[in-house]
């Protein structure tokens, strides 16, 4: 069978109701917001994954997809920047795990990192032509991982270590010195387009069309990073989108951040149109996801709770569709299992007739859904999904596992559990521990032997200067 190409369509802060397309059972008030066409089109001819999950913030759901790794394993567990700079805030309880500050790392032996295959490298291992575009965030600066191109890719267009854009606007040159912003954020290698009147995420969906384009004429299969820096912070105005929402009475910000979410749907457009002009359409899977939950400055993902950072599902609950012609039934919806965004990581493999190239010594953490797609499985019944944050950036840290219906939220600080039904209480807002002690030791088992077993770093509390119990060792002490 003829390898497909594959496009992995990532959108930075875009959280699961930020759309037009509804993910939950019925049709919100941001889903008639946002106008989102070109997602509506991708979720008519794909499958649209309702219980898809990422980590609650960029770097660790960036590790994860490249590694296939879970965080509490790769341990980068907050974002990166700059070599052995902690991003933490203090706090005066406990201070964060001593993570993997400088990221993903292509060799082994730099001091905290984590060393792995990239999937990326796997791919082009493959016979892919693999093309970054975008948002790096992977490694920190100074660090082999911040340069793209020794994590496994052929092409890196404008990604770096860093997690956000100087500035979207050509006029301001990608940069952030306009206003008195730090360099560090400058959008890398996009010089040509310097003092134009043009915006990042056009700009960025023109040059990957010109690298499908070269692919197509090389008659190689490709893979193609598409990871967009919108709708990150800074949050700025796309004016090709932002009037009818003004015209809407949206309040500028609320209007600002309506346009950057049509703009990256536009993206997603033209690389559809240009699938189709190249009459590559048909051998290309396209898949869309987000790499965690909106921030806390937008509008909320009604009736999620919670946002970026929090472990509740409007932090790591994400919109996933996924278009494999031919195989993956249009129109459908996968609501059965849930899945995780290191499951991407395995899934590529499958799908590039690779899946011999995964790696067999039981470290992988993601599994394949191509099971899924194709109608020959209905998922992995009996998998638990766990999530690790045990830093100090803005949010309380936690570990939480989710069982079933079931989700156990363990915060560090206080050493307090919270227990959810998602299937009756998709908003987590009737706390349940107390009545329900049996669900709490068995999920505190489970994610206990998995950062044992994972060997997960905990905070530490200042005051003894020893780390947070694991959650089993604040159960049997009750
Ligand atoms: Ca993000």
């Amino acid at each position: 069978m003829q390898q497909p190409n594959i496009i992995f369509f990532l959108v930075d802060d875009m959280g699961w109701q930020d759309t037009s397309v509804p993910f939950h059972t019925e049709i919100t008030e941001l889903n008639r917001r946002y106008r989102t066409p070109n997602m509506e089109r991708l979720a008519a001819a794909g499958v649209k994954f309702t219980q898809a999950y990422a980590c609650p913030l960029c770097s660790p759901s960036r590790v994860s997809l490249m590694t296939g790794l879970n965080a509490a394993r790769h341990m980068v567990t907050n974002w990166t920047l700059r070599r052995d700079q902690e991003t933490d805030t203090a706090r005066d309880d406990v201070r964060s795990a001593d993570w993997n500050v400088n990221g993903l790392c292509p060799e082994p032996g730099v001091s905290r990192t984590v060393h792995a295959e990239t999937l990326a490298a796997l791919l082009r291992q493959a016979g892919y032509r693999t093309i970054h575009c975008g948002k790096g965030h992977l490694g920190a600066h100074g660090t082999p991982g911040a340069d793209l191109l020794n994590l496994g890719f052929d092409v890196n267009i404008a990604g770096h270590a860093a997690g956000g854009p100087g500035s979207y606007y050509g006029i301001h040159n990608f940069s952030a010195a306009w206003r008195g912003g730090d360099r560090i954020w400058d959008v890398p290698g996009l010089e040509k387009y310097h003092g134009q009147d043009v915006n990042l995420t056009d700009v960025l969906t023109r040059e990957a069309i010109t690298e499908i384009e070269r692919s197509v004429e090389d008659r190689r299969p490709f893979y193609l990073y598409m990871s967009h820096y919108a709708v990150h912070a800074p949050w700025e105005k796309d004016d090709r989108f932002y009037r009818p929402y003004e015209e809407s009475g949206l309040p500028e910000f609320e209007a600002t951040y309506a346009s950057m979410l049509e703009s990256q749907d536009d993206s997603l457009g033209e690389i559809m149109r240009s699938l189709e002009r190249l009459q590559v359409d048909q051998n290309t899977v396209l898949v869309f996801m987000t790499d965690n939950g909106q921030p806390k400055q937008v509008p909320r993902n009604r009736p999620l709770r919670g946002h970026k950072l929090t472990p509740y599902e409007g932090g790591v609950r994400v919109p996933l569709i996924v278009k494999w012609p031919g195989i993956a039934r249009p129109g459908s919806v996968y609501s059965r299992t849930p899945v995780i965004i290191e499951d991407i990581f395995p899934t590529f493999l499958e799908l590039a007739g690779a899946a011999h190239l995964v790696p067999k010594d039981g470290t992988i953490d993601g599994r394949s859904f191509v099971p899924q797609l194709d109608g020959s499985q209905c998922g992995h019944a009996g998998r638990a999904l766990y999530w690790h944050y045990p830093n100090t950036y803005d949010q309380p840290p936690f570990s939480a596992v989710r069982y079933g219906d079931w989700k156990l939220i363990y915060f560090h600080a206080d050493r307090k559990f919270e227990l959810y039904n998602l299937r009756d209480d998709i908003g987590e807002r009737h706390e349940c521990s107390q009545s329900k002690p049996t669900e709490v030791r068995r999920l505190s088992r489970l994610l206990t032997r998995h950062l044992e077993e994972t060997g997960a770093k905990m905070p530490v509390t200042i005051a003894t200067g020893e780390a947070v119990s694991l959650p089993d060792g604040v159960i049997s002490g009750l």
